[in-house]
């Protein structure tokens, strides 16, 4: 039985949450906390950090500090998680989706200019597999029409654009510590403020809409509801997991890259039989987030999963195109729109075990399998 995910231990969490139980501090913001934010200032140059429960929490922050009305209209790509959409959708907002480009499941920045409209308050951009969109063109076109830029930058923690940081492009950024991501803390994420403006607002929202964050620095001699806001903030408990992971990363990174690798060079052949492996764009690097292939067909797909499933080995399609949901046709009258590439991800791409943990047999065994199948399946 092969998983498809395996959260790795790096064997000092449960001694640090001892720590915390020791030192009888368990709510958020305190040692751990703070430890996690001086490294992700260290480390990626992340000045105004937060850590929030969940990536979709640090969402949810981006559109409440975006200032989202009713009406306002935010573009993304309709090939992700619902979670992107429905931060914005909470504050009312009208989701115009785009499509993804046609090389790789991305945001298609081309299309951009052809869906702004005057209602257009912010672009939501995804960097799916930890793969850099290409920001410079997008952030042009949204200082160009005066639009905020969000990056759901959820997989794509130690990713780079040319060799800068993911999560310091947009007005704000949102990772996730979900079980399934490359650093994990069960159910967790990180909010990044890239301006002065809305490092305070921030702090305030994250604060149940208070400035007690201002108080416990001793800047304020009392606290009180100065705006609105919400409870994002985790316990010490999951910092100090969390913070156990971050001092694991390089090592992780190092593991995952290297499967990674041995996918995309023993599964090269299978190119050859209409199958295509993934494209990192010479601007963008690759954090070993996830390995996928492109079948020719979705009924190659299906019967490539059966295949696998049946040697116990766990490999899972990706998103449901969002602009054919239930939800958003049904409940949000979203218009009917064609996205081929999007539409052409969702039937065809599909993900193999990708963990730091997975032993070379393992990985082996998938890699022979998949050898098997397209050569034996040939159109
Ligand atoms: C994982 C993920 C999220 C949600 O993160 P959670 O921590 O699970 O809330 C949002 N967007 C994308 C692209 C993701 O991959």
């Amino acid at each position: 039985m092969i998983r498809f995910n395996v959260p790795h231990i790096t064997g000092n969490e449960v001694k640090y949450i001892e720590n915390v139980i020791r030192w009888g501090r368990l709510s958020g913001d305190g040692y751990y906390s703070q430890q996690c934010r001086l490294f992700f200032n260290d480390e990626f140059g992340f000045k105004h950090n937060h850590l929030t429960t969940s990536g979709t929490d640090a969402l949810e922050m981006a559109a409440l500090l975006s200032r989202i009305n009713p009406g306002d209209e935010v573009i993304m790509p309709s090939f992700t998680f619902v979670s992107t959409a429905n931060a914005f959708v909470l504050r009312g907002a009208k989701i115009v989706f785009a499509d993804c480009l046609s090389d790789h499941p991305n945001l298609d920045h081309t299309t951009l200019e052809s869906i702004i409209t005057k209602k257009t308050k912010a672009i939501v951009v995804v960097h799916y597999a930890g793969v850099a969109c290409d920001m410079n063109p997008i952030l042009q076109i949204a200082k160009q029409y005066d639009i905020v830029v969000i990056e759901d930058a959820a997989q794509a923690i130690d990713s780079y654009y040319f060799g800068r940081p993911l999560g310091t492009f947009g007005n704000y950024a949102a990772f996730s510590f979900h079980e399934t991501k490359n650093i994990n803390c069960g159910e967790g994420g990180l909010l990044v403020v890239n301006n002065e403006k809305d490092a305070q607002r921030a702090e305030i929202i994250r604060e149940k809409g208070t400035n007690r964050s201002a108080f416990f620095r001793g800047e304020i001699d009392k606290y009180g509801w100065v705006d609105i806001g919400s409870s994002f903030l985790p316990s010490e408990i999951l910092a100090a997991f969390l913070f156990a992971q971050l001092q694991g990363m390089k090592n992780i990174q190092e593991k995952r890259k290297q499967i990674w690798s041995n996918y995309n060079r023993e599964l090269k052949i299978i190119e050859e039989f209409g199958y295509q492996l993934p494209v990192i764009p010479s601007y963008a690097t690759n954090n070993a987030h996830m390995f996928y292939i492109l079948c020719p067909s979705l009924e190659k797909r299906t019967s490539l999963i059966e295949y696998l499933r049946s040697d116990g080995i766990t490999a899972v399609f990706h998103y449901l195109p969002l602009h054919l949901s239930n939800f958003y046709t049904k409940n949000l009258n979203g218009p009917t729109i064609k996205l081929p590439n999007c539409e052409r991800y969702a039937e065809t791409l599909l993900r193999l075990p990708l963990y730091s943990d997975l032993g070379e047999n393992e990985q082996r065994l998938i890699i022979d399998k998949i050898l098997k199948f397209v050569h034996s399946n040939k159109m």
